[in-house]
């Protein structure tokens, strides 16, 4: 017999409802020994459901069914296949080549990332279950992305580059979005490489941009400076605390055709940047503010929400009066209500602006109805 958590009975119903996550201090006894990566039965006074063990964190299991079923290659296999199904009536058409295949708890597959760059997939791991599960899901995830054109798989963690299936990756790759070219940098760049999360968000930036001198703050590889330039920005000012995703921002500009010289790129710690912009008395019609996570875990939270409101104070400063302010959390431990309240009319020091639009993660980072810190990404349009 394998080994069998058992946990309180308010949890137990939390997790019949669809929440992955079994917390340690949940547990009421183990029973058998528990080993990262393996299956592991989970119980209060009756079954609940098959998970993955990983004893050395917090979360102590993560579900993968309500059956008896074993998350092995064959489920993952089935997981794998239905998620590539939503992405394929996602992204009818072509415009788009790079999204995320396998969005972890959304697909029902915890812990396990697969991104797309064309023919590239870039596979993360969260915690300890999944990174030893992952080469018994090896053989199926080759098998199926091959199948839709994959000829490469790579992991990266921390920074590492790892191939999966012995092809060596390009350390960059052109892709499109929405039709409009840019380069994202496998080897050295953030997360997967890029932030795909936003791609709607940058689509409807473009939407905004005609006319107006636009400010990206925390610009990264310059995404959404991109597409506001595209969409008819007469200037763009990119921000962002490192140098590196201005080069790459600077080719992807030349690769769709805008000449980068007529744009500025700053180097520099946001705050600071708004702090003299607004002693220069300078203003944008457009800014846009996707700063990194604030919050990545629960005791982050009221630092966090007092970021938040400092950042969007010092941005709504900048803002011209008839501006549009797109104002970004990708912090997981900040709801969206309390995301809009660090937006409110006294914190930003002016009550002209109204709550236009408010968008959360885009189809193809599907979530689970009860489970927020899926619902991460928030894009607040204020008008
Ligand atoms: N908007 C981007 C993603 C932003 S990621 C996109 O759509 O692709 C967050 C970025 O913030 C990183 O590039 C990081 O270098 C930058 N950053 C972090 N702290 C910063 C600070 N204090 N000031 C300016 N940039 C910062």
């Amino acid at each position: 017999m394998g080994a069998v958590i058992v946990v309180r009975k308010t949890v137990g119903g939390a997790l019949r409802g669809g929440h992955p996550w079994v917390f340690r201090d949940s547990v009421v006894k183990v029973r058998g020994t528990l080993q990262a990566g393996d299956p592991v039965a989970v119980e209060d006074d009756a079954f609940v459901g098959m998970a993955i063990a990983d004893p050395g964190s917090p979360i102590v299991a993560r579900m993968w069914t309500h059956d008896k079923r074993v998350p092995d290659g064959k489920l993952f296999e089935e997981r794998l296949r239905r998620a590539m199904a939503l992405r394929k009536r996602t992204f009818e058409g072509g415009e788009t080549t790079a999204m995320r295949l396998l969005h972890g708890e959304g697909d029902r597959t915890p812990g396990i990332v697969i991104d797309r760059y064309e023919h590239v997939a870039v596979v993360r791991t969260d915690g300890d279950a999944a990174e030893s599960a992952l080469p018994g899901f090896l053989p199926a995830m080759i098998k199926v992305l091959g199948e839709h054109g994959i000829t490469t798989i790579i992991k990266k963690q921390e920074g590492a580059v790892v191939s999966l299936d012995g092809e060596a990756a390009p350390p960059r790759i052109r892709i499109r979005e929405h039709g409009i070219p840019f380069w994202v940098d496998l080897a050295k760049g953030q997360k997967t490489g890029a932030f795909l999360d936003q791609r709607e968000n940058r689509r409807r930036v473009r939407g905004l941009a005609s006319g107006r001198r636009v400010l990206n703050l925390f610009s990264y590889a310059g995404g959404f400076s991109l597409f506001a330039a595209v969409g008819g920005a007469t200037h763009v000012t990119s921000v962002d605390i490192a140098s590196g995703g201005h080069a790459t921002a600077q080719e992807s500009f030349r690769l769709a055709g805008v000449d980068p010289q007529a744009h500025s790129f700053a180097t520099a710690d946001a705050f600071e940047f708004l702090k003299s912009a607004a002693q220069q008395k300078k203003t944008w019609d457009l800014v846009i503010s996707d700063p990194p996570s604030f919050a990545p875990n629960e005791k982050s939270r009221v630092r966090a929400l007092t970021a938040y409101r400092k950042l969007h104070r010092a941005a709504a400063e900048v803002l011209s009066p008839s501006g549009i302010f797109c104002a970004s959390s990708c912090s997981s431990h900040v709801s969206a209500e309390a995301f809009l309240e660090t937006l409110d009319d006294e914190t930003l020091g002016r009550s002209d602006l109204r709550l236009q639009e408010f968008f959360g993660p885009p189809a193809d980072h599907p979530t689970l109805p009860t489970f927020p810190e899926g619902r991460y990404l928030k894009f607040a349009v204020l008008a």
